[in-house]
């Protein structure tokens, strides 16, 4: 998969690194990634994928912007308040970068849709705010055998991990078995 002229350009600074160069400029192209919300996390880890150049970026929201989560989720414009995350965070992401796949998936990710929902990318990103979607992240990535990129915020704490048991590491149910009684985390 070869880039066109205008993506040599885009790129050229990125591919100036030797761990990069043109053939990892070629294998971004056709990655893919599933990312699972479009709020705290999601927004600045979806920014860097598509100015990356990665080639495919699936994207679930089911939420609409409030004008409370402007402060942090930094892909969403003041003027979308009321309107769609997904249509809002597509519609940034292709304006970041136009050479790329943005693709909208309706609804929430769950334990009963999530195989057939990662099984069309390479790595699942989660940016999700509750357990359940979080556990549902972390099983079908186990099965499939693919990456799960983990994010979780507290206050001024934060942690980021890979989940990637598939090449002998832990999973999430590793880290915590069971998810915890609803009401016993904060947000
Ligand atoms: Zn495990």
């Amino acid at each position: 998969m070869s880039l066109t002229p205008e993506e040599q350009i885009r790129y050229s600074r990125q591919m100036m690194l030797s761990e990069i160069g043109e053939e990892g400029q070629e294998r971004l192209k056709k990655s893919s990634i599933l990312c699972i919300g479009t709020g705290g996390l999601g927004s600045p880890a979806l920014l860097y994928l598509a100015a990356a150049g990665i080639g495919k970026i699936g994207l679930m929201d089911p939420d609409l912007v409030e004008a409370s989560n402007l402060h942090r989720q930094i892909l969403h414009d003041t003027d979308r308040v009321g309107t769609p995350k997904q249509a809002s965070a597509a519609e940034r992401l292709h304006a970041i970068n136009p050479e790329i796949e943005i693709i909208t998936l309706p609804g929430k990710f769950t334990a009963e849709n999530s195989l057939s929902l990662l099984k069309d990318y390479d790595a699942l990103l989660d940016g999700s705010d509750n357990f359940p979607t979080r556990f549902a992240a972390n099983d079908a990535a186990f099965f499939l055998k693919k990456p799960l990129i983990h994010g979780a915020i507290f206050q001024f704490e934060g942690q980021v991990t890979v989940f990637a048991p598939h090449l002998d590491g832990p999973c999430y149910r590793c880290l915590l078995p069971e998810p915890p009684p609803e009401g016993a985390v904060p947000t």
